[in-house]
């Protein structure tokens, strides 16, 4: 029987019950609310960091080697339900259904990783130039945060989820309040997995019923936070008092420059696709098109052509190939950016608007802005969204100096066949991430991160338990060394 409404997770029960008033979660695609999501309260998170403190003691005396079993058996339960999460993916925040289910298979893919991970956690040991020996043990830091957004409300928790269990830390979750049945689901499957009370735990609902509570609580040792670099700024101002660990992945502002030599109407196709996927609405997705002169116009032609083939609709429907914005607020920040933009001087290519043809939801046009100046808005403020920014260049440096002139640092993408350019636009892009001649920058095995004010800290790949772990330094001499 799937599950059909969000609850939160406290202890080992799970509740809807709470002091506070529901919050009604709104399906994009219509406008028409879903359900409504339980808003958790302060105290349900002293009872959920009392659960917490006596999971910690339990889950951090397992050793790795069985944790790793544990992970094992929750992506195994992630897969077993990935219809489910298709479901609550598409209809909670408007992804076409088709492209839903591979999210439950690459977070699945992280609690694999994370339990190699988990079986490989060992220290050092280093005989002491002055005597006696270096013992370097991995600790878990202890209880975490993890806040998580709507874009990928399965796969982004899963990537807090994974490092910090595979550690020895244990969870307390706060899925978005737009997302909170997948949210539920995940829990579930944890529980499901057979892990100690207390070491999964979900609280839903409004921010500020339980974000400021976690902040402040001391026995909270490390936050990890994806969402804006607004947001992450704030937190980072609430974790300071208490000197918590931070791992922040935050907005991105991507540039994408096509060489003159780059293999054009392929490029052309391919950044169409990544464009629009998830109807604009991923941190890493290309938003700064810099088109060499010699090429803008055999690029712009393919990609207006495809940016035109966009089917607009029902998320759930197979001839979907683009769902509704998460929520109205998106849509009116467009609108803004788009007036800007023309304001400014660009040529408004396609869409700019709410789609005329949908009379409910939250649909935006696909939308492309043709010699996009340096100084509209669009080109310094993160669009989130499906609009296309293309603008041109003469010569490689000065490309890569206003791809590089944003705050942020998340992805970056360029086109070209020769590897001594490539290897040029990888060491000077300043970003986390670099993607040439394709748009896959995540990767469980590989590090996720931003530099700059796309974050702080690093998801995927072996570095990424770290983030998790403090490592405790113990000379043992045994014997006193004499004066
Ligand atoms: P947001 O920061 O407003 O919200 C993100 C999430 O944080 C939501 O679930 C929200 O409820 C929650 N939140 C808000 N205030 C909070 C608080 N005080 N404490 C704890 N949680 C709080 O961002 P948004 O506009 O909803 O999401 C889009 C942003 O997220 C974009 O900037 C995007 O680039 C970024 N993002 C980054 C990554 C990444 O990996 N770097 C991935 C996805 C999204």
């Amino acid at each position: 029987m799937p599950t059909l409404e969000p609850k939160y997770l406290i202890g080992d029960t799970w509740g809807t019950a709470s002091d506070l008033p529901p919050m009604a979660v709104i399906n994009p695609a219509t406008g028409e609310p879903l359900y409504d999501v339980p808003c958790c309260s302060p105290d349900h998170v002293a009872q959920a960091l009392q659960y917490a403190e006596a999971g910690f003691a339990e889950w951090s005396a397992i050793p790795g080697w069985q944790r790793a079993k544990y992970l094992r058996r929750i992506a195994e339960e992630i897969v077993e339900r990935r219809e489910e999460f298709g479901r609550a993916i598409a209809t909670e925040m408007g992804r076409v259904h088709t492209a839903c289910a591979g999210e439950a298979d690459s977070a699945a893919e992280q609690f694999v990783w994370m339990a190699g991970e988990a079986e490989r956690l060992f220290g050092q040991t280093l005989t002491s130039r002055f005597g006696g020996e270096l013992s370097i043990v991995p600790e878990p830091v202890g209880i975490v945060a993890a806040f998580s957004p709507w874009n990928f409300p399965l796969g982004l928790p899963a990537r807090k989820l994974a490092p910090a269990l595979a550690a020895g830390c244990v969870v307390i979750l706060r899925p978005s309040e737009q997302t909170p049945l997948v949210g539920t689901i995940l829990g579930e499957c944890c529980q499901a997995a057979g892990l100690p009370t207390g070491v999964v735990q979900v609280l839903q609902g409004h921010p500020d019923g339980v974000s400021p509570a976690l902040m402040e609580a001391d026995a909270v040792r490390k936050i990890s936070f994806t969402g804006s670099t607004r947001v992450g700024r704030l937190l980072m101002e609430q974790a300071a008092p208490t000197v918590k660990r931070m791992s922040l992945e935050l907005g991105g502002h991507a540039p994408l420059i096509i060489c003159p030599d780059a293999d054009v109407p392929a490029a052309a196709k391919l950044a169409a696709k990544f464009k629009f996927m998830n109807t604009g609405q991923i941190c890493g997705s290309p938003s700064r098109f810099f088109l060499h002169d010699d090429i803008a116009d055999e690029f712009t032609d393919v990609f207006m052509t495809e940016a035109k083939n966009i089917r607009i609709g029902d998320p759930m429907s197979p001839d979907t190939t683009m769902g509704p914005m998460a929520s109205p607020a998106q849509m009116d920040k467009l609108e803004r950016l788009v007036e800007d933009a023309v304001d400014k001087g660009a040529t408004l290519r396609l869409g700019g608007t709410r789609a005329p043809d949908q009379n409910k939801g939250f649909f935006f046009s696909p939308t492309v802005l043709e010699y996009v100046p340096d100084d509209a808005e669009i080109m310094s403020e993160e669009p989130f969204g499906p609009v296309a920014s293309l603008t041109t260049y003469t010569d490689l440096g000065d490309a890569i100096a206003r791809a590089n002139s944003t705050q942020y640092g998340l992805g970056s993408y360029a086109f070209t066949r020769s590897e001594t350019v490539a290897r040029r636009l990888s060491k000077e892009l300043q970003s986390g991430m670099v993607g040439i001649n394709n748009f896959l920058l995540s990767h469980c095995e590989a590090p996720f991160s931003g530099v700059k004010h796309s974050g702080v800290g690093i998801e995927g790949g072996q570095m990424a338990i770290k983030e998790y772990l403090t490592f405790k330094t113990t000379h043992i001499d045994l014997e006193v060394a004499s004066v």
